[in-house]
């Protein structure tokens, strides 16, 4: 991959841990509803639904998260949940947005050697003010070039981005964990992908494989295969 000059990384699951700070949150939610019902597997699914429906007004990020958290919390206990237990949710939301920053393993010495010989961008979605503080509190964002938020990814967002930097999609690498947001949206403009999967994954990013159709990327297990990987042909 020689002709790569510019490779962007997804952020939450890719540059650094995510979803199981969702995962942990989702289940000590659980555990304040428990006082008001039986808790059973459907939960998850309840509380999933209630986010999508608000995707279109809140957009991704924690903040959407914590008030879908509380509009499911309030129908599922029909209202009878407290203003005591609605403080614990909004609680829980707190503790996600101040939650320290794990940097995945190998993630910082390769961006090391990465950014001597490549542009680097950190494209990410979500809530601005939250990702903003991740990527500060990550001590990652001095190997970067730039920095994009957005508040969706798909091949109009991405293709903006490689037109305001002039990239051309055959110079560009996408490195990213979610196959629906990171890598089948450069596939469609003609730009290449690695996909490095992460153990968990929120449901909204899994697709089904037929998805997939023609495109062709590539899968690394890990960052550490990445060099060897550009290093090749
Ligand atoms: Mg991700």
């Amino acid at each position: 991959m020689k002709h790569i000059k510019t490779i962007a990384f997804d952020a939450d699951d890719t540059l650094w841990v995510n979803e199981p700070i969702f995962t942990k949150t989702r289940l000590q939610f659980e555990t304040i509803l428990s006082k008001y019902f039986e808790i059973d597997n459907n939960l998850e699914h309840q509380l999933y639904e209630v986010e999508l429906k608000n995707l279109r007004l809140f957009g991704y990020g924690i903040k959407g998260f914590m008030l879908s958290m509380i509009e499911s919390a309030i129908e599922l206990t029909q209202h009878k949940i407290t203003g005591a237990d609605i403080q614990n949710v909004i609680n829980l939301g707190k503790e996600m947005l101040t939650h320290p920053v794990e940097v995945l393993p190998g993630i910082q010495e390769n961006l090391e050697w990465l950014k001597d010989h490549y542009q680097l961008i950190v494209i990410t979605k979500g809530d601005l003010w939250d990702q903003e503080t991740k990527i500060a509190r990550s001590g990652l964002a001095d190997y970067f070039d730039h920095i994009e938020i957005l508040s969706e990814k798909n091949a109009s967002t991405y293709q903006t981005i490689l037109d305001r930097y002039q990239i051309s999609p055959s110079d560009f690498l996408m490195i990213g964990n979610s196959l629906k947001s990171d890598i089948l949206p450069i596939c469609e403009i003609g730009g290449n992908a690695i996909h490095i999967p992460f153990h968990d994954t929120w449901v909204h990013e899994k697709i089904d494989k037929h998805t997939i159709g023609d495109f062709s990327f590539y899968e690394l297990d890990s960052i550490a295969d990445l060099k060897a990987y550009l290093n090749k042909k």
